[in-house]
């Protein structure tokens, strides 16, 4: 994936919706730029009897609507203004799909893969001493992300709950729901993806029973989003790839044997129910919907004009460029934007916050219920401000989003 800057990207989103919107010059710059950012660095022993030296990330990006919220990577090329991106994004996730939270993310740079489980729970446990001080379920509440899982966040809310002598589950969420997670957790960013899908379909008059869907990442959003696209959608998944390459069969993918084939063998990358295709082969292919659900800057300048489907719906956060937004509009690809497409993840962790808080338990269909209503409002507010407003579906959504966030600050005099 390229150079790109994921932070410059966010902040030049942030100007062209703040420029639209003739936003006040206090409020624009005071979005520009993080609230609170917090570097730590702590040691862990490695299985050999060594120590290591792990460096962590929080970003607390804006807290106006309410604690900071989001998740947490374990990635070794995690870097600060992806952090920084990634927390400005999840300000404005919260803000369209109406949770009351603002925006964080964190993440520690080290490669999982690498790691042995009890080297794995030693660093999860490290970084969580690391920031108990600065997070909690009233100020900063940590979730999953790329290469964390619900068993890291059950070590992470255990550790904190130590720290503080507290029994405290509502510290995290994407928990296993025997230690406090909630039902359709596991599931509901794809969940919500695939409502918006619905959705955008309808306002496109797309028949999804003969649509072809391309599917880049296949991991937790990617392989439940190559599920439920067929399971809630009929429609047909007919290429998915991961790091390692992809595979592409036009009268549809067997997605469990992938999954199984990736499980043994680490990648989709050689499973022999379709032909091997590379990512960017995938990227370019004549589908109704692609979704990006890997990691940001998969769609640039360099590959955008390539891109032939009707619909993209990005699951993953920051998958397009500015430089490739701009030639997506041109070439009317309907974009569903990444804050809003993939959603549904922070607003089921709302939901888990809130039954943590009542300490009782919802029935998986009314978490799915209650999504669905909080995905196809989030989704009609951004389509019908595009509409009115004559602009792209991202402007439209930042819009929204800004003028929630604006409004609290100057509610409580920031600005
Ligand atoms: P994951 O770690 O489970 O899966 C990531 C997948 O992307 C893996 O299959 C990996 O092989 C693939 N990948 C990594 N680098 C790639 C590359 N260069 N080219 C092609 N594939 C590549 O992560 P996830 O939780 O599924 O997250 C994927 C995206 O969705 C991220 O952008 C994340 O921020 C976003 N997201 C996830 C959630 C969630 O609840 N899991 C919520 C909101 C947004």
């Amino acid at each position: 994936m390229s150079e790109v800057n994921p932070f410059e990207t966010a902040q030049q989103q942030l100007d062209k919706a703040a420029k639209v919107l003739d936003l006040d010059k206090s409020v624009h710059q005071a979005l520009r730029e993080p609230m609170r950012t917090f570097i730590v660095n702590f040691q862990v022993k490695l299985d050999d009897g060594s120590m290591k030296t792990f460096k962590g990330y929080r970003v607390q990006y804006n807290d106006a609507l309410g604690p900071t919220k989001g998740g947490l990577r374990f990635h070794p090329d995690e870097t600060l203004d992806t952090v920084k991106a990634l927390a400005a994004w999840m300000t404005w996730k919260t803000a369209v799909a109406d949770v009351p939270y603002g925006g964080g993310k964190g993440g520690v740079v080290c490669n999982p893969k690498e790691l042995s489980q009890a080297e794995l729970e030693r660093v999860s446990r490290g970084y969580i001493r690391a920031i108990s001080n600065f997070i909690g379920p009233d100020k900063d509440i940590p979730a999953p992300d790329v290469y964390t899982n619900p068993q890291v966040m059950a070590w992470m809310m255990d550790e904190f709950s130590k720290s503080k002598g507290v029994n405290s589950p509502g510290v995290i969420t994407g928990k296993p729901v025997e230690v406090g997670g909630s039902e359709g957790r596991g599931d509901a960013t794809a969940r919500g993806v695939i409502y918006t899908i619905r959705e955008a379909a309808k306002e496109l008059g797309i028949p999804l029973a003969e649509a072809n869907i391309a599917i880049q990442g296949y991991g937790n959003a990617g392989y439940y989003c190559a599920t439920l696209v067929q399971e809630l959608l009929d429609c047909t998944v007919v290429a998915v790839s991961d790091s390692g390459g992809g595979v592409y069969n036009e009268n549809g993918l067997d997605i469990e044997a992938a999954k199984e084939f990736k499980r043994a063998n680490g990648s989709v990358s050689g499973f022999d129910g379709g032909e091997a295709i590379t990512n960017q082969e995938l990227l370019g292919l004549d589908v109704e919907v692609l979704i990006p659900a890997a990691i940001e800057n998969a769609l640039t300048k360099d590959n955008a004009h390539s891109v032939d489907a009707d619909v993209v719906a990005e699951a993953a956060n920051g998958p397009t460029t500015p430089e490739a937004d701009d030639i997506l509009c041109e070439n009317g690809v309907y974009i569903i934007p990444d804050f809003l497409c993939n959603a549904g993840g922070v607003t089921v962790s709302y939901f888990e916050w809130v039954q943590n808080r009542n300490r009782y338990y919802w029935s998986k269909s009314e978490v799915y219920e209650r999504l669905d209503k909080k995905m196809t409002k989030a989704f009609a507010d951004v389509h019908s401000r595009a509409q009115e407003e004559g602009v792209d579906n991202r402007t439209a959504a930042y819009m929204v989003s800004i003028e929630k966030v604006a409004q609290a600050m100057k509610l409580r005099g920031w600005v």
